[in-house]
């Protein structure tokens, strides 16, 4: 079976490298928030080109973290899109705000500008923009936009690392960005692992309290904070992975290049593509097909992983029962969940894998 992702075929280099600096946290006897996570900070804030950066648990708690260093009200709406992990929806509430959402564009699978307009209420605050699949879509505009009706842009780059666009990397143009560092995430821990970035040297300091208990000093708590700080084994292995991270985006966007060059079966569609190459760094490769779960079947006869991202949109799921959204509904979003199916497309793979996946998508009839 050609898998969705294949960690063991990482290069031994990279491999040797973990080892040694799983070998260098045990050695130095301190695990939790030090050197190892200060200098993978330094090194992601200077990756994404942005002042700071704050080592957290993971990407929900990237953006629960940022959203409650900004300082809304409770019961203040944040608009996102339903076409996302449910993380990015969760933590809009974890961090007693209200979520609200906005249909997609159909073409792109990202959050439409005019059903976000539809959405807008006395008590918006911000839009959570999320990069889904990879694809770092005008964000400048986003930003302008966001400013103009006096609402903050938050970037959820769990999907995007490194992507740029309108020269800035992802999480560099609202508030701040959230990453997650999840094994399967571009820039993957061996465990569970995120980050926020920002400009603002104040929101790092407020994020870097409520990260650790809210303690602003040693034992001095100026809020209510949670335990989400960063280990020193999973920022030692970050910082490893982070030296190959372009070479392995490099690799998804050729990946995703042959799919887009020889995939010719009229039964299957694709999203638009990224009006650049270096504003989608292809997290996932999504394939677009009314008979999605027999091509799933198909997909599988042939030995070829896929997964649906995602099958239930975030409004129809039984945790949200009532949950505001376009009161147009949220059509494109439904119809999107119906046909999507992710393809493999990691950085791991062959190039006869790869071949191999595309025989099997032009032979689906
Ligand atoms: C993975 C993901 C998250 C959550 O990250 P965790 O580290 O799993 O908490 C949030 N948003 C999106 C779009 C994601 O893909």
């Amino acid at each position: 079976m050609i898998p969705m992702n294949d960690f063991r075929a990482d290069p031994p280099a990279l491999m040797q490298a973990q080892i040694a600096a799983c070998e260098r946290v045990l050695r130095s006897g301190w695990y939790v928030l030090g050197n190892e996570v200060r200098r993978f900070e330094q090194q992601w804030a200077a990756a994404c080109r942005i002042e700071h950066a704050v080592g957290v648990g993971n990407g929900l708690d990237a953006i629960e973290i940022g959203l409650r260093a900004l300082r809304f009200s409770p019961g203040d709406e944040i608009i996102t899109t339903p076409m996302t992990a449910f993380a990015s929806v969760l933590a809009i509430i974890r961090a007693g705000l209200t979520p609200v959402l906005a249909d997609i564009d159909p073409q792109t699978a990202l959050l439409s500008r005019e059903s976000v307009q539809r959405c807008l209420t006395s008590r918006t605050r911000g839009v959570l923009l999320v990069h889904l699949y990879g694809h770092l879509h005008e964000p400048r505009a986003w930003a302008q936009w966001c400013a103009g009706h006096g609402l903050a842009l938050i970037e959820d780059c769990a999907q995007s690392h490194l992507a740029t666009a309108d020269g800035g990397c992802a999480g560099s143009f609202g508030a701040f960005g959230a990453y997650s560092f999840y094994p399967t995430k571009n820039l993957g821990a061996p465990g569970d692992a995120g980050a926020l970035v920002t400009h603002g040297e104040a929101l790092a300091q407020t994020a870097r309290a409520l990260r650790n208990y809210g303690q602003a000093n040693r034992y001095e708590h100026t809020e209510l904070g949670m335990n989400s700080r960063l280990d020193e084994m999973q920022a030692a292995i970050l910082t490893e992975r982070l030296e190959w991270l372009e070479r392995f985006t490099t690799r998804r966007r050729e990946i995703a290049r042959r799919y887009r060059s020889e995939l010719a079966n009229p039964r299957i569609r694709l999203l638009a593509p990224a009006s650049a190459p270096e504003s989608d760094v292809h997290h996932l490769f999504v394939v677009l097909c009314e008979e999605r779960d027999r091509l799933a079947q198909h997909l599988s006869d042939c030995g070829v992983a896929s997964l649906i991202h995602y099958p239930i949109p975030a409004h129809r799921q039984p945790a949200l029962p009532d949950v505001r959204v376009d009161p147009q509904g949220l059509p494109h979003a439904e119809r999107h969940a119906a046909t999507c199916l992710s393809v493999p497309c990691h950085h791991n793979m062959t190039d006869e894998q790869v071949s191999a996946v595309v025989d099997a998508l032009n032979r689906f009839a």
